[in-house]
């Protein structure tokens, strides 16, 4: 991570709030344990990050809920965050379903990168990404972002375990994060383009990783 970070990228269901499948009720939306506090500290970090929330919604284009069903959703969760004293700069989403061939958004693809970056003028390397699932990771590597971080919460103790990595948070030498790049240099060789750079507890998990990263304890 050479360059300061100054934009985090967030995945949505199973990162920041609980993964309901196909989420049309904002009465639905709840924010994960350690959500609201990790994007406050990640979002004061060396400097100040921007907050931006990249999210699948196929449930629009598979005609399961409206464009308005997933507004109101993306309220609830802002106004909760806020609560928290969390500002969300921006979201992008892709409505379609995966199969769509109109679609160049749908993680892993870059789309939603293509058009924050273009609205915000953002460069990747000194962008940082946090999902639960591969696609997530994928999609990090795949714009370039300095790194990627997978948590545990929604799909990713089942991602983790698919890529051989520790999922017990007992086992993890810092408490709240994994350092697969410390620790097992190796497999992000092995499988690069899913591997993630830290696997975290939760979004307070990454913000301890971030914070021992930016605070020069190694390269
Ligand atoms: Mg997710
Ligand atoms: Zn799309």
């Amino acid at each position: 991570m050479k360059p300061v970070p100054k934009n985090l990228f967030c995945d949505r269901d199973g990162t920041i709030i609980y993964d309901r499948h196909y989420l049309a009720d904002p009465a639905g939306v709840e924010l994960l344990p350690g959500a609201a506090a990790g994007l406050l500290r990640i979002s004061r970090l060396a400097g100040g990050l921007k907050l931006f929330v990249v999210t699948n919604q196929s449930g629009i284009g598979r005609g399961f809920f409206s464009r308005a069903a997933y507004e109101a959703c993306q309220a609830k969760m802002a106004a909760d965050l806020a609560e928290a004293g969390v500002a969300l700069t921006d979201c992008a989403f892709c409505p379609h379903a995966p199969a769509d061939p109109s679609c160049h958004c749908r993680k892993p693809d870059t789309g939603m990168w293509e058009e924050l970056r273009a609205r915000h003028s953002l460069r990747p390397e000194e962008s940082v990404m946090i999902g639960d699932k591969p696609d997530d990771i994928r999609f990090a590597r795949r714009a370039g972002f300095a790194a990627a971080i997978l948590v545990l919460s929604g799909q990713g103790e089942k991602s983790a375990l698919a890529l051989g990595l520790p999922v017990d948070p007992c086992a993890f030498p810092e408490g709240g994060y994994f350092d697969v790049g410390k620790s097992v240099p190796d497999k992000l060789l092995a499988e690069p383009a899913s591997m993630p750079d830290c696997l975290a507890v939760d979004l307070d998990g990454a913000a301890d990783y971030l914070a021992a990263r930016l605070g020069g304890g190694h390269a």
